[in-house]
């Protein structure tokens, strides 16, 4: 971007100011809309989203029998939502503010199979691609038992195809192994922020996995390129594809379920707040939109980033979207949350959901290490970096007055929020890794 160019941008867009500086900022969206005038914007609904349900159910025979750690979930990959009272008042001291109602903890850290909030929808993507391949084929049909897939038949077959996919990291993963274990020949390009012990372990599992020293957009570019050569090849676009998002939206309904087994209730006197980390937007994206079908006006969903990787904010709020980068405005996409580093937005979230989204908000990386410690050594649930900017969300909200009147939200309906935060990753990193990051928290 020309230097006139940014000029005027900062004209009209004031805070871009502070995101060229680097500075923690919370934006909250005045765009935002009821549910009901925002829903046609999105391009799906309620049918697509049990659509991808019905999918799930299908193949959890399936998962069942390929991986025995989602046995106690008969197939079903979801995770479990816990209190963390003793890291609420750690937060309330650590900001100086007042956090009325509960704090609760979304562990897709520890959901099966790859350990992160991509065992969602990565595993559903290809799950919907080599269901497609075996229907078309006459291999299967809906009513089957899916766990006949976990065959040596069903190998060989998927095995005359590929899958491509460029990734910061856990996409890769949760890609790699579901492609792997049905049978497909799977690349992985993984930007130059991906961690080596996450590369490692896709090697292992007899994942091609191509190493590049630029960022995400790059490695997905590549991944595109592959693909356009060859027709058995299937590119997983994780900065367009709605079927990725739809994986994801699968979990609204489930923590409606959740929530109401905890005795937790959502409604007009209620408020649930959701902090989502976001990278290219396709998971928070993706998961806030099931969040809305489930609790329409009564949930709150806010997206957090890095201050080094903004770019969802920076596209929602300057109208850009997809055309600008965090690059443009001279910031480096250089982030210790490797799941966050992504320069540009996907080119569909940002466009769809933004007027279903209540704000935007920028974290420190070092602010990232120290609640990582803070977690640990409150409640002994150890995350990745990325999976911590969602935790600063419920003091940022309590204490914005100008915020919480702008949505009608009152001191007595404040006394009764939820506010759940999203963990999205962190439950396969290994030990070593682990200590390292607990050795950058400053507490
Ligand atoms: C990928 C990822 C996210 C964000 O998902 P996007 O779809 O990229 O927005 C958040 N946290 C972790 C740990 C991730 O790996």
């Amino acid at each position: 971007m020309k230097s006139t160019e940014i000029q005027q941008l900062l004209n009209e867009y004031p805070l871009v100011k502070n995101l060229i500086e680097l500075e923690e900022i919370f934006w909250f969206n005045p765009c935002n809309t009821t549910f009901k005038e925002g829903l046609p914007f999105v391009g799906l609904d309620a049918n697509d989203v049990g659509d991808a349900e019905a999918r799930l159910n299908r193949f959890a025979p399936y998962l069942c029998k390929a991986f025995p750690e989602t046995e106690a979930t008969h197939g079903i990959i979801e995770s479990e939502i816990v209190a963390i009272p003793t890291m609420q008042k750690t937060l309330e001291q650590h900001y100086g503010v007042n956090i009325a109602g509960k704090v609760l903890l979304k562990k897709d850290s520890h959901l099966p199979i790859s350990g992160s909030i991509k065992a969602r929808g990565g595993i559903y993507e290809v799950l919907t691609h080599a269901e497609k391949l075996a229907l078309q084929a006459g291999l299967l049909s809906e009513n089957d038992d899916y766990s006949k897939l976990f065959s040596e038949e069903f190998r060989q077959f998927f095995n005359q195809y590929s899958i491509a996919v460029g990734s910061t990291g856990n996409l890769g993963l949760s890609i790699g192994i579901i492609s792997v274990k049905l049978g497909f020949n799977v690349s992985v390009h993984m930007s130059a922020n991906a961690r080596e012990w996450k590369k490692q372990k896709l090697r292992s599992h007899g994942v091609n996995v191509v190493e590049y020293k630029q960022d995400y957009g790059v490695a997905v570019a590549q991944g595109r390129k592959e693909a356009e050569f060859n027709p058995d090849c299937f590119f997983i676009d994780d900065e367009n594809s709605q079927t990725l998002f739809l994986g994801y939206s699968v979990a609204g309904a489930r923590v409606k379920t959740q929530l109401e087994q905890m005795n937790m209730v959502v409604d007009e006197d209620h408020p649930l707040f959701v902090y989502l980390p976001c990278g290219v937007g396709g998971g928070p994206g993706g998961v806030a939109f099931g969040l809305k079908l489930a609790f329409g006006d009564h949930v709150h969903c806010i997206f957090a980033e890095p201050t080094h990787s903004p770019c969802m904010l920076l596209g929602v709020y300057t109208g850009l979207h997809d055309n600008i980068c965090v690059q443009d405005i001279g910031i480096d996409n250089i982030t210790a949350a490797d799941g966050l580093a992504v320069g540009r937005a996907s080119g569909f979230v940002g466009r769809a959901m933004e007027r279903l989204l209540d704000g935007f908000y920028t974290v420190h990386d070092q602010e990232m290490y120290n609640l990582l410690g803070l977690l640990n050594r409150d409640e002994g649930i150890r995350l990745e970096p990325s999976a911590l900017v969602g935790m600063v969300g419920p003091s940022r909200v309590s204490g914005n007055f100008d915020y919480l009147n702008s949505r009608n939200l009152s001191v007595d309906k404040m006394k009764q929020a939820t506010h759940l935060v999203w963990a999205t990753g962190g439950g396969m990193v290994p030990d070593d890794e682990m200590a390292k990051y607990l050795d950058a928290a400053e507490i």
